[in-house]
């Protein structure tokens, strides 16, 4: 079994003609039909603190902001996870800046309460943190963990996630290695990246894709780059890519997750808050549409969720967490797709492209099949 080539990805990515991408993503949604159902998993996000140390030169929480900072309480995260619960969600994501604040054993305590008073599924996204961290918090029970590693390329990766301050130059940041390393210990691992950040090159995106299938991601998440003023790269004059410069626009995000769809047939794709922002009307029902199974309701509670704003006009922030459930509930129903039960997680490690089966799910058929069966010849 062949897997698209780098040509066929770029070729995709660049494709204007509107009556072939609608070919793409029907042929995307029929992947995502066939691997991981017509459930759309609810993931609870409760962004557990806006501290950070990190100077990412994309985003709204980067250290040096002046703005106001917080950090929940345990009993608040406890509070927001059975939230979770209660409005019938299987899995909940802790999020928040690198903060290491954020003690070790103290987020261990968090993690072990969860796992003892809720059923929830639990991943983390703290950012990079010591091997030692990880694998405690794997230990106390953490299942799964996301941590984008936001663009492949070395060079690009070096320009706008510098190296923290205070940290040797020598032991610059890898969130490839980290991904893998937290794979070893158990966890199940997502990553991503964000469409038409400054200096990303149609090569480069297509090089992610590929990325996101060598590494066998169990989640991948992909929204738009979306400029902040007050960061480096929401200047006007920050240097592109040029002509090879990819658009942050609805469309590229939606012909990547296609794309990421499939490459990474079983993996869990969620339509992003940042995808809602760039479309508020029907962004969240496109990426479903377009090879996407998850949606990540914001639990975070006022008014910490007004001051997580990564980029400005984030869209969620200004509802509670029942206004959000119903909103998205309603979304899935009116697409005639149902609301996952349970944890949601991966249903099977076996990759696509081995040549192995892949799932003993009844009707289940292997990406060449639905790729040769469908009018669209992506795949060679
Ligand atoms: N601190 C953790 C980390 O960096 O992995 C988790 C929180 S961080 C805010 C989550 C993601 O937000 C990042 O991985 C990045 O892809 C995305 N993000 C940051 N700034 C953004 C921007 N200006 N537009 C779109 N997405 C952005
Ligand atoms: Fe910090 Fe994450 Fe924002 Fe980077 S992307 S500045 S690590 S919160």
């Amino acid at each position: 079994m062949t897997r698209m080539t780098h040509q066929q990805i770029i070729h995709w990515l660049r494709e204007t003609d509107s009556a072939a991408l609608e070919l793409l993503f029907a042929q995307a949604d029929e992947v995502r039909r066939q691997h991981v159902g017509d459930e759309v998993h609810l993931r609870g996000l409760i962004e557990i603190s806006n501290h950070c140390v990190r100077e990412c030169h994309y985003c709204g929480l980067r250290a040096g902001l002046q703005i106001p900072r917080y950090r929940m309480s345990h009993d608040e995260i406890l509070a927001a996870a059975h939230q979770a619960v209660l409005l019938g969600f299987g899995s909940t994501v802790l999020q928040g800046g690198e903060d290491f604040g954020i003690k070790a054993e103290w987020m261990a305590e968090v993690i072990r309460a969860i796992k003892a008073e809720t059923p929830l599924a639990l991943t983390l996204s703290l950012g990079e943190r010591l091997p030692e961290e990880l694998q405690l918090w794997r230990e106390a029970g953490a299942d799964r963990y996301l941590l984008r590693f936001e663009t492949s390329d070395p060079r690009l990766y070096a320009a706008i996630h510098p190296p923290r301050k205070g940290t040797a130059r020598s032991s610059p940041s890898d969130r490839i290695e980290q991904l893998k390393l937290m794979r070893q210990m158990g966890y199940e691992i997502g990553s991503g990246v964000m469409a038409g950040i400054p200096g990303q090159s149609y090569e480069m995106l297509a090089r992610d894709i590929e990325v996101f299938a060598d590494l066998d991601l169990d989640m991948v998440g992909i929204g738009p780059f979306l400029a902040h003023p007050d960061t480096p790269l929401g200047r006007p004059d920050t240097p592109n890519a040029g002509a090879e410069q990819v658009p942050s626009s609805e469309m590229m995000v939606l012909k990547t997750v296609a794309l990421t769809r499939m490459m990474c047939p079983e993996a869990n794709l969620p339509a992003t808050t940042a995808l809602a922002t760039i479309n508020t009307v029907d962004g969240r029902e496109h990426g479903l549409e377009s090879g996407g199974n998850v949606f990540m309701p914001i639990l975070t509670p006022s008014p910490y969720r007004q001051m997580y704003q990564i980029y400005p006009g984030k869209a969620c922030i200004d509802e509670d967490a029942t206004q959000c459930n119903s909103c998205l509930r309603g979304r899935i129903d009116r697409l005639g797709r149902m609301v996952g039960e349970g944890p949601g997680g991966r249903h099977t490690r076996v990759s696509a492209w081995s040549g192995r089966a892949a799932s003993d799910a009844p009707g289940w058929k292997p990406v060449a099949e639905v790729v040769k069966a469908s009018p669209l010849t992506v795949l060679q």
